[in-house]
């Protein structure tokens, strides 16, 4: 016999077997007594919370010809046959295609009469990923709806449903379920399987599933299926790709001591055994908190821990404070990267960095080496990325060219006026980087279109490469025009100017030219540059 996992073998088929969500519980079984029961429900919730469950339970219980106080009968002709061959019953995963056939096809046959039942229903699940033109089309159908149809819209993402649509369903909110309550239920399913784990285990499924009854039993299904006299903590946190506490003090010491070569080694190990490193994330942030409230209050936590928190009470409070804000930085980047391994890496660099008080000449190597890993990032693009960067290289001079062509004193003096108003930005959340990599720049050539600034240090024009579109926007803000802007370092400068004064005294006349367009834009490698530039940027601000 093939095997049944955990999870479906004790998914709910009754109102009476589920766990949690009695509010939604109560007000479904009271419509179907009532005999007030709508066409269009929306649940909402997080993941494993029973929406899915829930729905199939009802769409069974609305249909039951003898039901017992709102739940199914389980005797009744509509009852007993089976959820998943009955062909009044649809389910979509709109999770899987965009729907639009789907809803479309709904759309067609929704007024015929169900083949066996009182009721056709359709359930549609991850209604958030529908498309628009799909939602559109479920609209016209939710208008109105024939009195035999009724739809359950289940969604993780409720923010992501239009409001036409929301409006015209039953909304229920699925809390997540308490600890208790699944605790009680992974015993009642270890009692059942004949299984026994020490209770510290089963608590610890609890709280790492976050409220989700699902995740729980699937994590207990794995954990049963290591067959270990002895289960461990570790053995959880393994099976799910997370660290345990222990993993996490001592990876907070090698970065609170500056320990870069040792951080790297972790990361890198992690990395290897798959680990989740959103939740690692996570994990330091609760310990950073910890240590915060250790600082600044008595008998918070037992001693034990409290011990181990002693150790962080020395370092300066705002270091932590700071690394809390990368430790965010790099969860929010994590999501969008393709390339966690780098930008893990680089993140843990960076704080790790914060903490090192040693002296400037280490700090400087360090900065090398994490330059080297952006490098090697880059040189890995492929040969499209390639093409782009003779591109950028091109353009640039092109740029610098129309600057010199276009170049006007009076637009300079200009210019330069109101140049100061960069400094109004200098503590604003979203152009404050900008803001100080500008400052260190001079405005040395101003045309109708065109600004070439130039900077002391290469890597502040290697920075303003990195970020020339948002500083074009930023300039825009400042001048309500728009400018097509380059930068080059003094030395560059002095070469360039040195050239054009030979030009001009040659006859060499300077001609407008065109940009260069850019190949289609390979998304992969630009998401991480783009993660790189803005871990990058500050830290390098700061350098100088
Ligand atoms: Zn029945």
């Amino acid at each position: 016999m093939s095997y049944i996992s955990l999870y479906r073998k004790y998914r709910p088929h009754k109102f009476k077997e589920v766990v949690g969500q009695e509010v939604v519980v109560k007000i479904l079984k009271n419509s179907i007594i009532n005999n007030k029961i709508g066409h269009a429900y929306i649940f909402s919730g997080p993941r494993g919370t029973g929406k899915t469950s829930i729905a199939k339970i009802f769409a069974r219980a609305v249909n039951c010809l003898d039901n017992q106080d709102g739940d199914i009968c389980e005797k009744c002709a509509n009852c007993t046959n089976d959820i998943d061959d009955e062909i009044d019953i649809i389910e979509i995963d709109a999770a899987s295609n965009n729907g639009v056939d789907e809803i479309r096809e709904i759309r067609n046959n929704v007024k015929m009469m169900p083949s066996n039942l009182k009721y056709r229903i359709y359930i549609i699940d991850e209604v958030h990923m529908l498309s628009t033109s799909a939602f559109n089309a479920l609209l016209k159908t939710l208008e109105e709806p024939p009195s035999h149809a009724i739809f359950i819209l289940a969604t993780t993402e409720i923010n992501k449903i239009p409001a036409t649509v929301i409006s015209r369903c039953q909304k229920f909110d699925f809390k997540k379920i308490s600890e208790s309550d699944i605790i009680n239920r992974l015993k009642y399913i270890l009692s059942e399987e004949n299984k026994t784990l020490e209770d510290n285990i089963i608590k610890l499924i609890a709280k790492l599933s976050d409220g989700g009854l699902r995740d729980a039993i699937n994590l207990l299904d794995q954990i049963l299926s290591l067959n270990k006299d002895v289960v461990e903590e570790k053995d959880v946190y393994d099976l799910i790709g997370e660290i345990d506490l222990n993993n996490v003090f001592d990876l907070l010491k090698y970065i609170t001591s500056g320990n870069i070569k040792e951080v790297i080694k972790i990361i890198n190990n992690y990395y290897d055994e798959g680990k989740n490193f959103s939740k690692i994330c996570e994990k330091l942030e609760y310990l950073i908190k910890d240590i915060l409230i250790y600082n600044n209050t008595d008998n918070y936590f037992d001693k034990e821990y409290e011990n181990k928190l002693f150790e962080f009470s020395k370092i300066d409070s705002t270091l932590f404070i700071k690394m809390s804000q990368d430790l965010f930085d790099l969860n929010y980047d994590l999501k969008r990267s393709n390339n966690q391994k780098i930008v893990s890496e680089i993140y843990f660099l960076k704080m790790t960095l914060n903490f090192n008080t040693g002296d400037k000449t280490e700090e400087k190597e360090l900065i090398k080496e994490t330059t080297e890993i952006v490098n090697k990032t880059v040189n890995n693009s492929n040969e499209n990325e390639k093409i782009e960067q003779e591109i950028l290289l091109e353009n640039k001079k092109i740029i610098v060219n129309n600057c010199l062509y276009e170049a006007n004193k009076q637009l300079k003096i200009d210019f330069t006026k109101q140049f100061e108003k960069i400094k109004e930005y200098e503590t604003d959340k979203k152009y404050n980087m900008l803001s100080n990599l500008l400052s260190k720049s001079i405005p040395e050539v101003v045309g109708n279109n065109n600004v070439l600034f130039t900077f002391k240090n290469n890597f502040e024009v290697v920075l303003f490469e990195k970020n020339t579109e948002k500083i074009e926007k930023f300039i825009e803000l400042i001048y309500n025009k728009k400018y097509t802007v380059v930068s080059v370092s003094n030395e560059e400068w002095n070469e360039i100017r040195t050239k054009y004064i030979n030009d001009i005294k040659n006859g060499v006349k300077y001609e407008y030219m065109e940009l260069k367009k850019m190949p289609r834009k390979n998304k992969k490698n630009t998401e991480l540059e783009n993660s790189i530039k803005d871990i990058f940027g500050e830290e390098y601000i700061k350098e100088d």
